[in-house]
């Protein structure tokens, strides 16, 4: 059924749209349909999808396999609880998560959005070093604190919230009410090339210095996503792999936005050769049909909770493993195996590449920057959503830009014409930012 003037209005006056405020939202733009990279609106416009709706989408709207699977699954069953039960979807899905990641990630939790997956991984650190009898008791329960860099950005619950950036990380009315954890400064280099001793320095002296309190250290590999969309180089993970190693401090990756291929691996880690105690996954994972996330640790982590006083990791949400999604995620994981993505994502870098480069000349921006199928334009002033957001799809695309950042991760089946159009949407709004 056609939405109706009726229904706008309530949705304006009712509906919380992520982030916005109620009495002065942000233009909400109708959509009928999707298709490929396309969203058909209501008023009969077409736009091509820049987000991936949030990173998600990577093998386009309404994929045929996709829609099969959850057919498929929705005449067996659509729901079932977890506790007690299992079935097949899970189990294959879990499988393939053990399969695609490093051979030490091997036990998989099913959560239910990314922030619980972060939850989830907060909670193991904290449970395994709660657990870790090797530690006096007094040294056990010291451990609960969590080591990250500014810029960082891990989901909107209390504990995800309490690891995003302090300051940009649009939490901050919170700051009373949040754990107080450790930050240092993001690395400023981008290559490796650029790796100088310096840029390890206050992460160094931070984890030398708060070793006994600290459980574990997390981060997004490669890519900051929504706190700032910056990119830094791999020697920087190296280096904070070897100084938790050294001091027995546990790694946790958030790639809930870099993996599935986005950056040009399949997953941000594999640019630096070097694999996390805890790893985080969600977004892509279901080709971005339906909510579902994952929390995947070592073999040392889950037996070192298992085999203390109860041994129960403590989180067990109500749509744990979802059948739906997760027969949807292995349709979503196969379609990618069998896909040429590599190419796919390596194409589009380099038309970023070229296409964006030239914006770096202009007078209102501040930096261009481009890894795998992710382009960014940092302007030096913030836009005005209520006058980009309607110029963008007058432009024909689906660009939703935060704060100084305009920036695109277009699902990785969008052909070179279409990419162009995003491009090209980004420089003249560059262009009449100046
Ligand atoms: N971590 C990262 C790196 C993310 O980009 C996001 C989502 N933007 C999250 C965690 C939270 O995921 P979700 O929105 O599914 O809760």
């Amino acid at each position: 059924m056609t939405i109706n003037q009726q229904q706008i209005d309530f949705d304006a006056e009712h509906i919380w749209h992520p982030y916005t405020n109620l009495s002065q939202p942000t233009p909400t733009f109708s959509v009928e349909s999707a298709e490929g990279v396309y969203l058909h609106l209501t008023n009969g416009q077409k736009v091509i999808d820049g987000m991936s709706s949030w990173w998600s989408t990577i093998h386009g709207y309404n994929h045929p396999k996709l829609n099969e699977a959850i057919i498929q699954q929705v005449s067996k069953m659509s729901h079932v609880m977890f506790g007690g039960l299992t079935h097949e979807p899970a189990i294959s899905l879990c499988q393939k998560l053990v399969d695609i990641t490093h051979p030490n990630l091997d036990k998989v939790f099913l959560a239910d959005s990314g922030s619980i997956s972060v939850e989830v991984a907060l909670k193991m650190a904290l449970q395994y070093w709660y657990s870790n009898t090797k530690l006096s008791e007094q040294k056990r329960k010291q451990k609960t604190k969590f080591l990250t860099i500014k810029n960082g950005y891990h989901g909107d619950t209390f504990a995800a919230m309490s690891v995003c950036d302090p300051v940009n990380g649009m939490h901050s009315m919170f700051e009373g009410v949040l754990q107080k954890h450790l930050f240092v400064e993001a690395p400023s280099c981008r290559n490796d090339a650029d790796w100088q001793a310096s840029d390890i320095e206050e992460f160094k002296n931070c984890i030398d210095e708060n070793v006994d309190q600290i459980a574990a250290v997390i981060l997004e590999p490669i890519v900051q996503g929504a706190g700032g969309m910056r990119i830094y180089c791999p020697e920087f993970l190296r280096q904070v792999r070897k100084l938790c190693d050294q001091h027995g401090v546990l790694l946790i990756f958030d790639e809930i936005a870099t993996g599935f291929g986005r950056t040009g691996k399949l997953f941000a880690y594999e640019h630096a050769g070097v694999c996390p105690d805890i790893l985080c996954v969600g977004k892509a994972l279901t080709g971005g049909t339906m909510s579902l996330a994952a929390t995947l640790c070592t073999e040392t982590i889950s037996s070192t909770i298992s085999s203390f006083e109860g041994g129960n990791l403590m989180h067990g949400p109500t749509f744990m493993g979802n059948p739906l999604a997760c027969a949807v995620a292995n349709a979503s994981l196969e379609l990618l195996q069998n896909s040429n993505w590599q190419s796919q994502v390596n194409s589009i870098e380099s038309q970023l590449e070229n296409e964006l480069a030239e914006c770096a000349q202009l007078e209102s921006v501040a930096d261009v920057r481009v890894i795998g199928a992710i382009g960014v334009i940092e302007l030096k002033q913030a836009v005005d959503m209520h006058v980009i957001q309607p110029r963008l799809v007058e432009l024909g695309v689906w660009i939703r830009p935060f704060g100084k950042l305009l920036y695109i991760m277009p699902p990785y089946i969008i052909n070179p014409a279409e990419l162009t159009k995003l491009t090209d949407a980004m420089k003249t709004i560059t262009l009449e930012a100046c």
